[in-house]
């Protein structure tokens, strides 16, 4: 199987440019609802995280590091695809519903695991999916071989052994390849080891890893002992905010560990962010200096921290400032497996090597862009200036991020014809996405309450 999936890879798409040899092993660490300001790379006094600090200064600090989406599922599925994931009306949070078997990434979508199984990767997923709860949506059927976590938006940390709601899933077992299995302690530990357990096994081929950690997301659970040296934390949410980012900065560190032991860190790309900016309300995250956070256009909802560290390739403690975005990742990876040009130019990701190398010294892209709610809130970003509209009936206001970064100076005013210029190339984007095809979690569940109220007979 091994050597098939050499053969299959070194004959399929990778021309006669690319070496086995030389296609990296992929790490996507992705945290969950982590504000731009709760690492210490990024700057933060009361979370230690010196386990992503390091793999910080081993690789390249993006400055203008952006998630596809201001929340969790949208993110996911440009992530898992490599493309504005407008373009096939995935624009909503996702309810959890096993029986819905529309409502999930569409399967017409190539995954980037899919694009990597048949690159010769062997592909593991960990974590939280939440693209869909249904089985044809199931990782394992796109393009995972293998899967070890939570099909749901979130989970509990702790094992839950008396009743188990559907809910959003927050209780359900683990999924094991489709089986059920218990959290095994504490639920960042249980997908550190799963992680680490796929590297271990697939040390002698080129694997593609996504782990998905749900920490720091909500419920705010941590471990008794680690909350314990967080004492200093007055606010107790965010004393168990920071256990949480904590041990989950311990599980990458593992998991660096576990490259090194096995000589595999220096020809693994790795990478990390978080899906979406912190929500201080909900979790304690902080976003400082930036304005709004999870939810919303604003740089807080979608500026994260964003790290790229492959050593056979790309130089240690280096920053990159032009605007990138969570789905150029994923077109890097794809390229750095050896997938086609041709691939890589239907997608919206831009391979970022070549700009992080200095061999093409362009923006990687002219513009970003979002758009939530269909609409209600949007923003594009090129250059140094941001338009955006916050809410449905608002005025779109601009930005100079340079001298700006906590968008408090609204600009529109004083340069009308920048204002036009951005919106007209908002709506050039708009003009290739769909409307959202399934509703939000609430709204879903509000709507299928009421159905199921009808279907209760009257009692006289
Ligand atoms: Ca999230």
């Amino acid at each position: 199987m091994r050597f098939l999936r050499t053969l299959v890879g070194a004959a399929g798409g990778l021309g006669l440019t690319l070496l086995a040899a030389d296609r990296p092993n992929v790490v996507f660490i992705l945290a969950d609802d982590l504000g731009y300001a709760d690492v210490g790379f990024q700057g933060c006094r009361d979370i230690p995280t010196p386990q992503l600090d390091a793999l910080a200064a081993a690789g390249v600090r993006f400055t203008s590091g952006y998630a596809g989406h201001p929340f969790c599922s949208p993110t996911r599925a440009s992530f898992m695809t490599g493309r504005y994931q407008h373009r096939f009306g995935y624009e909503n949070n996702i309810a959890f519903d096993p029986q819905n078997t529309l409502m999930g990434l569409p399967v017409a979508e190539k995954t980037v695991p899919e694009r990597m199984q048949a690159a010769g990767y062997a592909t593991g997923m960990v974590g939280k999916w939440h693209l869909g709860a249904a089985h044809l949506f199931h990782p394992n059927r796109r393009g995972f071989d293998f899967f070890h976590g939570f099909l749901g938006g979130g989970h509990d940390y702790f094992e839950v052994s008396a009743l188990r709601p559907m809910g959003e899933g927050y209780q359900t077992p683990l999924d094991h390849n489709g089986k059920p299995r218990e959290i095994d302690g504490y639920l960042t530990d249980d997908l550190t080891r799963a992680a680490a357990g796929f590297i271990r096994d697939h040390r002698g081929e080129p694997f593609f890893l996504y782990v998905a950690y749900n920490a720091p997301h909500t419920p705010m659970q941590a471990p008794q002992e680690r909350l314990a040296t967080f004492a200093g934390i007055s606010d107790p949410k965010r004393r168990t905010y920071a256990a949480m980012v904590s041990v989950l900065d311990d599980g990458v560190g593992l998991l660096l560990r576990t490259l090194e032991e096995l000589g595999l860190r220096e020809r693994t790309l790795v990478c990390f962010l978080s899906d979406n900016g912190g929500p201080p309300t909900a979790n304690g995250a902080r976003n400082d200096p930036l304005r709004g956070g999870k939810g919303s256009v604003f740089e807080g909802g979608i500026r994260v921290p964003f790290v790229m560290s492959w050593p056979a390739r790309l130089p240690a403690g280096t920053t990159f400032a032009h605007p990138v975005i969570s789905h150029d990742l994923s077109a890097t990876a794809l390229a750095a497996a050896g997938i086609g040009a041709d691939t890589l130019a239907r997608l919206d990701g831009v391979d970022l090597l070549p700009h992080l190398l200095g061999h093409d010294s362009r923006p990687p892209h002219e513009a970003l862009f979002w758009r939530m709610n269909g609409g209600d809130q949007w923003a594009v970003r090129s250059g140094d200036w941001k338009l955006l509209q916050a809410g449905p009936n608002l005025a779109p206001a601009l930005y100079n991020l340079a001298g700006d970064l906590a968008e408090t100076r609204d600009l529109a005013a004083e340069q009308p014809g920048r204002v036009d210029g951005l919106q007209a190339r908002w709506k050039a984007w708009n003009q290739g996405n769909r409307e959202a095809f399934f509703p939000g979690f609430s709204d879903y569940h509000k709507a299928k309450n009421a159905f199921y109220k009808t279907l209760v007979k009257p009692t006289e």
